[in-house]
């Protein structure tokens, strides 16, 4: 946080601990960076597609699709996979493999979820606090509050993108099952919307809009 302050962007830290720029516009931490790398007299190449890295006797080459570089070191730091349209194609980790690196399988690790039921679609819009907890195999392995919302293919907000990746492990095996509550106050079995278990139906599937 000193170095973004130190760059001239003013941050503010919200409640659950996720840090924003205080004007919530992602180009000013953009701009920041071009910035800083103009004083530091950095050369920015755009649209050029790095094809291949290796070890020269003095350093590294560098081929992209327009030119052959030539450096001393090397940061690769091409993102993961899960938006190409943004230029996260994997390209950083097949660079990275060919290297020697073992790349670990990838999966999605923050993303809304689809539900296969038509049933909730009509709630689309609504936004709820509730509670939603996972249990596994009858044990329960996680249980958070927050803001969760209805979408036209399933559901969304904070509380579901940050037990996405934890649901996404156990989807789709007999015994696990996800249970949402809208009023966690009450301890009562009727009194919150309980979704079938993950292993009778394959009710969450991961929507293809993953973040890096
Ligand atoms: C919709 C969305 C919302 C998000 N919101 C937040 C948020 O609010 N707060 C937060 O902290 N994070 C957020 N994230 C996550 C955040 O964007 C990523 O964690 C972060 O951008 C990862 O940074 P990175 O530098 O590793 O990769 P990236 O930002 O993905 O940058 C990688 C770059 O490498 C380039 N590249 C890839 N392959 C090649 C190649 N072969 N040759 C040349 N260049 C290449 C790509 O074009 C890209 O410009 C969000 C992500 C998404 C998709």
């Amino acid at each position: 946080m000193a170095f973004f302050e130190g760059l001239g962007v003013k941050l503010k830290t919200e409640e659950a601990g996720k840090v924003f720029p205080v004007s919530d516009r992602a180009g000013t931490v953009v701009d920041a960076f071009t910035r800083e790398l103009g004083r530091l007299k950095v050369a920015i190449n755009l649209s050029e597609r790095v094809t291949e890295l290796d070890r020269s006797a003095d350093g590294w080459s560098v081929t992209s699709d327009k030119k052959d570089y030539q450096a001393g070191c090397v940061i690769l730091a091409a993102g993961g996979r899960s938006y190409p349209q943004l230029g996260t194609t994997g390209d950083g980790f097949e660079l990275a493999r060919r290297l020697g690196h073992r790349i670990v399988k990838t999966r999605p690790g923050l993303v809304p979820l689809e539900l296969a039921d038509d049933e909730l679609r009509e709630l689309q819009g609504v936004k709820a606090e509730a509670e939603m907890t996972l249990a596994v195999k009858g044990k329960i392995v996680a249980r958070k509050s927050g803001e969760m919302l209805f979408t036209h293919y399933g559901i969304s907000g904070p509380l579901v993108l940050d037990l996405s990746r934890l649901i996404l492990d156990c989807a789709g095996k007999p015994g696990n099952m996800v249970t949402v509550n809208f009023f966690p106050d009450y301890d009562s079995p009727g009194s919150g919307l309980r979704c079938r278990p993950a292993g009778q139906a394959v009710w969450l599937i991961p929507v293809p809009v993953p973040l890096s």
